[in-house]
C-alpha cells in the first residue's frame, strides 16, 4: 500500500483521485518527485506562480470553519454571484460569523445587461439581503474577471477592516479565486514571496493567507457546495454552455395562455392562465430557447429530451424527471428564478405559470431585478 504522504506546503494528506479536493496532485508528477519535497497542487501552484486554486468543503465541513471564524473579530467578505444570487447564498451565514462585521461583494456584474443601473441594483441587493437578515456593512459590484470595481473594493475592505483580519468566503463557481488571484496580483506588485498555505485552526482544512501588514492577512477558505446549485447536476462541458460568459441578451417573447418556452433541456415554463403577457428571458446567449404550444409540450419532452432539448442534466435513474413550481403572479414586475440557468421577467397581471426544473435545483420567484 501508498504511504500516506503529506503536502510540505499545506500539510494535507497527498491524494490522486479528486482533484478539486484537498490534497490533490496529479499521479504523474508524484512519480517525478523526491517523496520529501511533495507539493499538492495548490501549493505548488501558489509558490511556482501566486495562483489560487479553489478546493471545494460540504457545508458541514464549513460550519466548522464559519463557527470558529464567529469566535474571532474579523471582517467577513462574502462573495455572491449575481447571476445566481439566491442560490450563491451561504446558507445560515449570519447566525454563524456572530456579530462580525460583514461586507457582500456581488460578482459577475459584466453579465448584466449595460442598461441595469447600478444604484438600483444596490438597492435591490441590500433589499433582498435584509430578507434573509443579513445587514452587510457595505455591499460591493465587482466584476473579477473584467477587473471592474476592484479598486473601490480594495478602498472599502482598508476602511472596514480597522487593523483585523479579513476572511473570504463563498460558495464554489462563484469566482472567488478569480477575485482572489486579482487581489494576490495587487499585493505581489509590491511584495515578494509573501503568501502562505497554513490549517484552519483546530481542523485539517487548509486555507490561503494574503498578508496585509505584520499582523494581519486576508484569509481565503475553501468554496463551500451549496447542493441546490445546478452546477452540481450537469457535466462541466454542459456547465459551460449554460454559464454566461459575456453580457447577456434579453429574449422577448409575447405569449398568449397556454404556451411553453423550453429552456434547453434543463427547465420548461408553462403559461397556464392569463391575459397576452411579454415574457422576458435572462439566460446564457448560448442557451436554445424552444417555444409551443402547451398541448404538444409533453410529448415534445418525452421524446425530443436530449435531442433538440438540450443540454439536458447528468444521467441518473431517470434524466428526464422534473420537479414541478406553480406561481400566481399579482400585480408587480416578477423575476422567476431558475438557480444558476437565468430568469424570466413579466409584469404581473394575475398570471398563473408552471416551472419545472431539475428535482433539487432552486426555483423562485423575487420582484424584478431590471
Ligand atoms: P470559484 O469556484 O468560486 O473559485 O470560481 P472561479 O474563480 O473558478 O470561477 C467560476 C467560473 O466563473 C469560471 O468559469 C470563471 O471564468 C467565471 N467567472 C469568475 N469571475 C467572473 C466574472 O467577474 N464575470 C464572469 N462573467 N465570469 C466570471
Amino acid at each position: 500500500m501508498m504511504e500516506q504522504l503529506k503536502c510540505i506546503g499545506c500539510g494535507a494528506t497527498i491524494q490522486t483521485t479528486e482533484p478539486k479536493s484537498v490534497g490533490f496532485t496529479p499521479a504523474s508528477s508524484l512519480n517525478k518527485e523526491k517523496e520529501k519535497t511533495i507539493y499538492c497542487q495548490r501549493c505548488f501552484k501558489l509558490k511556482h506562480y501566486n495562483e489560487v486554486q479553489d478546493v471545494s468543503l460540504t457545508s458541514d465541513d464549513f460550519l466548522k470553519i464559519l463557527q470558529t471564524v464567529g469566535e474571532t473579530d474579523a471582517l467577513v467578505i462574502n462573495i455572491l454571484d449575481i447571476f445566481d444570487f439566491s442560490g450563491s447564498m451561504v446558507s445560515g451565514i449570519s447566525r454563524h460569523i456572530g456579530g462580525n462585521d460583514l461586507l457582500i461583494v456581488g460578482n459577475k456584474v459584466d453579465l448584466l445587461p449595460k442598461s441595469v443601473n447600478k444604484t438600483k441594483l444596490n438597492h435591490w441587493m441590500r433589499r433582498s439581503l435584509k430578507e434573509i437578515g443579513l445587514k452587510p456593512l457595505d455591499v460591493a459590484l465587482v466584476s473579477a474577471e473584467k477587473g471592474l470595481g476592484i479598486d473601490e473594493l480594495m478602498s472599502m475592505i482598508e476602511k472596514h477592516r480597522k487593523g483585523r483580519n479579513v476572511y473570504i468566503v463563498g460558495c464554489t463557481n462563484v469566482g472567488k479565486s478569480t477575485l482572489v488571484n486579482r487581489i494576490i496580483k495587487r499585493f505581489t506588485e509590491e511584495q515578494q514571496d509573501v503568501i502562505t498555505t497554513s490549517h484552519f485552526p483546530g481542523t485539517t482544512l487548509d486555507i490561503i493567507e494574503i498578508p496585509l501588514d505584520d499582523h494581519t492577512a486576508i484569509i481565503d477558505t475553501p468554496g463551500i457546495i451549496n447542493e441546490h446549485q445546478l452546477a452540481h447536476y450537469v457535466t462541466p462541458q454542459v456547465l459551460k454552455e449554460i454559464t454566461p460568459k459575456k453580457e447577456i441578451k434579453a429574449g422577448v417573447y409575447q405569449l398568449n395562455q397556454e404556451q411553453t418556452i423550453f429552456i434547453g433541456g434543463l427547465a420548461r415554463m408553462d403559461f397556464i392562465k392569463g391575459e397576452r403577457t411579454s415574457f422576458i428571458t435572462y439566460f446564457s446567449n448560448q442557451l436554445y430557447l424552444h417555444r409551443t404550444k402547451l398541448e404538444k409540450a409533453d410529448h415534445l419532452w418525452q421524446t425530443k429530451a436530449g435531442n433538440v432539448l438540450k443540454p439536458i442534466i447528468l444521467e441518473r435513474d431517470n434524466p428526464t424527471a422534473m420537479e414541478k413550481h406553480v406561481y400566481h403572479i399579482e400585480q408587480e414586475k416578477t423575476d422567476i428564478v431558475i438557480s444558476g440557468l437565468g430568469w424570466i421577467t413579466l409584469i404581473g397581471n394575475r398570471q398563473e405559470v408552471h416551472i419545472y426544473a431539475p428535482i433539487g435545483v432552486g426555483v423562485f420567484k423575487r420582484p424584478s431585478l431590471i
